[in-house]
């Protein structure tokens, strides 16, 4: 697929402005270190096993790899990450990034921890959004019974309830304070229980503002006709339907659960397949944007040349309230800078917590960054251009 180039995302002089010559060696040793699929999965394995055997490693995690991915350990800590991003024009999606709980006393810890990231998100006008996985607040095995269709019996019920509740006040806060909840998206196996939530959270509170945005992973096959089922029912019930697409980050997950189990794979069978249905969802999104709200919540550079295509040739404002692109801290900062600076909406997703807590979502962000052995990553060129372009090699 070929679009016009709509952006330079060669420039890093505008990518990597906001990092010191230190930090942009630190990058460089990170993203050196995860090119390596081999390194990534012993990494990975022996960071598990040392965090299992209380060996003194949060240290090292913390000034490398955590401190790039992740805006800080307390909330905080966050407020540096979230100013230099507003001195950009750059907004934040908050994201509480601790995961891996499962007993109702942690969903409760999870649910305060939320709140409290609310209230932070409330007091900086930059950070729009706070962002949650629905997992971290209601059990997982009931979601995932529910997605099978499967009846709870009364004390599953109740727990159920109570997770229910969990999300349900904390978007209600949110709603009444104008700050909008990612909900992210998931297994699939768990997915439409969640897809079920998010309807019903978005026709009590996306009346009149976007507050709850579901988490659409276009990976999955048959989720562009979710999008329409959303859009219909966002006008039927008359709200506003709001969405975040995403690839999709499980996919190893995905394609081991349906062999073991013998069913049909729920992912694109290629690449491209999957390039194909972000797209189509994307111009489905931009094209009926009087009606949705849309996060387009990618790394790929085609995806982002391709939505300000789209909204040039719809007449539609760079920063047009309903449509944001977003990127996660310590990635794609060619993409988000670059665009920001040209006027579009863009947010950083920035995760916070204890470095011990969040290591499910650096080993996502390990993997999501390696690369045929021997040949170097996007990110790590454009480091080792903007090393070269300060003459700092
Ligand atoms: C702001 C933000 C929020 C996010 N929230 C979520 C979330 O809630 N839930 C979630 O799951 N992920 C989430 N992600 C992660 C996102 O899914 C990954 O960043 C994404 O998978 C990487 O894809 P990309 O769009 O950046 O593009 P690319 O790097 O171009 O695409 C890579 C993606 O394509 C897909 N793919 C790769 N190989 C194949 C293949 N052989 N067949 C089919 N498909 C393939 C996979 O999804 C893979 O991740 C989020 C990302 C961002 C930026």
């Amino acid at each position: 697929m070929k679009t016009n180039n709509m952006f330079n995302f060669e420039d890093t002089k505008i990518a990597f402005e906001y990092l010191s010559d230190n930090q942009l060696k630190n990058a460089k040793m990170i993203f050196k270190a995860m090119s390596s699929n081999t390194l990534v999965n012993i990494g990975s394995k022996a960071t598990i096993l040392a965090i299992k055997m209380n060996l003194p490693i949060t240290f090292a995690l913390k000034s490398t790899i955590y401190e790039h991915f992740c805006g800080g350990e307390t909330i905080e800590e966050v407020s540096k990450s979230v100013k230099i991003m507003d001195n950009y024009g750059i907004d934040v999606i908050l994201n509480y990034g601790v995961e891996g709980k499962y007993s109702e006393d942690e969903f409760d810890n999870t649910a305060k921890a939320l709140h409290k990231t609310l209230e932070f998100a409330i007091r900086n006008k930059n950070i729009k959004t706070i962002s949650c996985k629905p997992s971290g607040l209601v059990s997982h095995d009931l979601l995932e019974k529910l997605n099978v269709g499967e009846q709870l019996n009364s004390e599953e019920m109740a727990r159920y309830n109570k997770g229910l509740k969990r999300l349900s006040d904390l978007a209600k806060a949110a709603m009444e304070n104008k700050v909008s909840l990612h909900l992210d998206a998931e297994e699939t196996w768990i997915q439409t229980a969640i897809d079920n939530i998010a309807f019903e959270l978005s026709m009590e509170y996306n009346k009149t503002f976007p507050t709850v945005i579901n988490g659409v992973q276009l990976y999955v096959k048959s989720k562009l006709d979710f999008l329409k089922e959303s859009l219909e029912h966002g006008v039927a019930n008359n709200y506003i339907p709001a969405v975040k697409l995403v690839r999709g980050a499980y996919i190893e997950k995905e394609t081991e659960r349906a062999k073991e189990m013998g069913y049909a794979n729920p992912i694109c069978p290629s690449l491209e397949a999957t390039h194909d249905n972000y797209n189509k969802g994307l111009k489905y999104c931009v094209e009926n944007i009087d009606k949705f709200f849309l996060c387009n919540a990618t790394h790929n550079e085609y995806s982002c040349n391709y939505i300000a295509k789209l909204m040039e040739e719809n007449n539609i404002p760079k920063n047009h309230p309903r449509i944001y692109s977003a990127q996660l801290k310590g990635m794609s900062d060619n993409i988000s800078f670059v665009m920001a600076k040209q006027g579009y909406n863009i947010q950083k997703y920035i995760a916070y917590g204890p470095v011990k807590q969040v290591i499910p979502y650096l080993i996502r962000r390990a993997q999501e960054n390696t690369s045929v052995e021997g040949q170097t990553t996007r990110e790590l060129d454009l480091i080792m251009t903007e090393i070269k372009r300060r003459g700092k090699e």
